[in-house]
């Protein structure tokens, strides 16, 4: 095996062992159940590690993560771990995160051809084109994180508007969806303030949430 894979197995032991002597049983009690309250949301960029990033255990959070940190009604994928997050675990909150700096949210932005990819990022294009006039009255500099944000914006409505969510919210259940965006620069989680606990509170809080991301770029 290479050096390189050995030492994340060496990494792995010796965080398997400092888990346990911080907390004996740990792992066991995992084993039995997990109980997470959160459903993650987010991109698969590297430097946007879910569990490290809230300082969260093993069992605490659910993870999706994606390309731009999509939701699409056709993604099986996606829809799967959500249906499984609000149907079985029943988490309570949903949180979309988006992050600066996106790699995908900025070759969908300057129509960068990347492959297989651009298929999916046709989504966020969708996005800009939605957007356009407004990312365009924009400098150049700021449309990259100003399209992150308004992919969140996107992605949360998307969410609330599967027939997962719908249905839960039908039948009482309490699932909060949330979009928040991280700071690249800085390690910060920011609330972009799209919070929405019922179906008649989605429009309202998109419009709200958008007016904020328009005027602290103005
Ligand atoms: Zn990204």
């Amino acid at each position: 095996m290479s050096v390189e894979l050995q030492e994340l197995l060496a990494n792995n032991k010796q965080w398997a062992a400092d888990t346990e002597a911080r907390e004996p049983g740990f792992f066991s009690k995992l084993l039995k159940q997990q109980t997470p309250q959160y459903l993650w949301i987010g991109c698969a960029d590297s430097r946007v590690p879910a569990n490290d990033l809230v300082n969260l255990l093993p069992g605490e959070l659910f993870v999706h993560r994606n390309v731009a940190n999509v939701v699409v009604h056709s993604d099986l994928n996606c829809l799967s771990v959500m249906q499984f997050a609000v149907d079985a675990l029943k988490v309570r909150h949903i949180i979309v995160v988006g992050h600066s700096g996106c790699g995908g949210v900025k070759a969908a932005l300057l129509d960068t051809r990347t492959g297989l990819a651009d298929n999916w990022l046709r989504h966020v294009q969708d996005v800009r084109n939605h957007h356009l006039d407004w990312l365009m009255s924009l400098p150049a500099q700021q449309r990259v994180d100003a399209l992150c944000e308004l992919n969140v914006l996107e992605q949360v409505r998307n969410a609330c508007q599967t027939t997962i969510v719908q249905d839960a919210w039908a039948r009482g259940q309490e699932v909060i969806v949330h979009g928040w965006v991280y700071g690249l620069h800085n390690g910060l989680l920011e609330d972009l303030k799209l919070t929405a606990g019922a179906a008649d509170e989605v429009a309202p809080a998109f419009a709200l949430a958008l007016a904020s991301i328009k005027q602290r770029y103005a």
